[in-house]
């Protein structure tokens, strides 16, 4: 795995702008009919629509690259069915204590030097206790004093625990709503939507970006897609800063192990739709980026993605290779962002 930025990875900044669509003001309300027309609109004029919106306020070519480490690893009392670190399904995942300082500092400081600008944590906790939010917030202050953004996601959130995270210096909050409210019971048994909102509320409350997207492939129709897609799009007082759209990873011993495969198209369409609903949002391609053609991660870019989990995992799950990723941005022509705030 090479380490350093190679000349022709240089990020760079260019300005490229199309005749834009016209695009819904950030406080638009979305129906979910609105955002299911969008779905069913031929694909190459959603691509349009989404490559038009992408252009007016995105460089096409760039890509924000963020790595993500597992700081706590298993042993979750959730019953998420997609996720291989709850304690309910025997997915033969090794359960761990939340890592240390040095740990953190080191892979932060590999994550840079791969080009990485955003450095996420993941813990496998329903609710983090009062001691785990001060620990965190120990390893917020390590990342951001190797210059990267610094994400969290720790599961629910209680009373000053987004106040205390922001303190630290923590950039971004990670709180999936996974998929449509009518069909988050499937999937969910352990807690509700309005817990995943709540949490949402006090991220925002502390003045905390918001990092919320979804899954797709877990069964839902188009249409529940769809109202994924919309509330995200309509969470008040604006929708998230960073959206992840994340695609069924089937892991052997979890109860979606089995799901029968989504159309790799239809993936690509709720990229765009998120693009078009959300066109300010940074929208990641995350899970279930291993198993995609490079053809599919190209139409995603294509449909206004412009960021990546860069690195060789994604908590517990594969991801592709640093070198893989960076063979396939630079035969494309895409470029990371090249500092923060961009
Ligand atoms: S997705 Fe998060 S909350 Fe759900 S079981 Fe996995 S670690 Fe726990």
């Amino acid at each position: 795995m090479s380490s350093t930025l190679t000349p022709e990875f240089q990020p760079v900044r260019l300005v490229a702008r199309s005749p834009a669509l016209s695009t819904p003001p950030a406080a638009a309300r979305w129906s979910v009919q609105a955002v299911a027309d969008l779905f069913e609109l031929p694909f190459a004029e959603l691509l349009y629509r989404a490559q038009s919106v992408h252009r007016e306020h995105f460089d096409p070519t760039e890509v924000e690259l963020a790595t993500l480490l597992s700081v706590k690893t298993g042993g979750c009392p959730e019953d998420c069915g997609y996720c291989p670190q709850s304690v309910h399904f025997d997915t033969g995942l090794e359960a761990g204590k939340l890592m240390g300082v040095d740990a953190v500092r080191e892979a932060a400081q590999r994550a840079k030097q791969a080009g990485a600008t955003r450095f996420c944590m993941g813990a496998a906790w329903r609710a983090p206790k009062d001691r785990d939010v001060q620990a965190v917030a120990e390893l917020v202050r390590t990342v951001k004093a190797e210059g990267l953004e610094a994400c969290a996601t720790l599961g629910m959130l209680g009373e000053g625990h987004a106040e205390t995270l922001r303190d630290a210096g923590l950039d971004y909050y990670n709180h999936n709503l996974d998929s449509a409210p009518d069909f988050y019971g499937e999937i969910i048994s352990t807690r509700d939507y309005q817990d995943r909102l709540d949490t949402l509320a006090r991220v925002r409350g502390a003045g905390v970006k918001v990092c919320c997207g979804g899954i797709v492939g877990l069964g839902e129709s188009r249409l529940q897609r769809a109202a994924l897609v919309a509330e995200l799009a309509n969470l008040t007082p604006a929708y998230p800063e960073s959206v992840p759209i994340n695609h069924l990873v089937k892991v052997p011993g979890t109860p979606l192990a089995e799901q029968p495969d989504l159309d790799p198209l239809e993936f690509v369409r709720t990229i765009a739709v998120a693009r078009i609903t959300m066109p300010l949002a940074r929208v990641r391609l995350s899970a279930g980026r291993q198993a995609m053609s490079d053809a599919v991660q190209a139409l995603c870019f294509a449909a206004g993605a412009n960021s990546i989990f860069y690195g060789e995992k994604l908590l517990t799950t594969g991801n592709p290779d640093v070198d893989a990723d960076r063979a396939l941005l630079q035969r494309l022509g895409m470029k990371p962002r090249h500092s923060f705030g961009a």
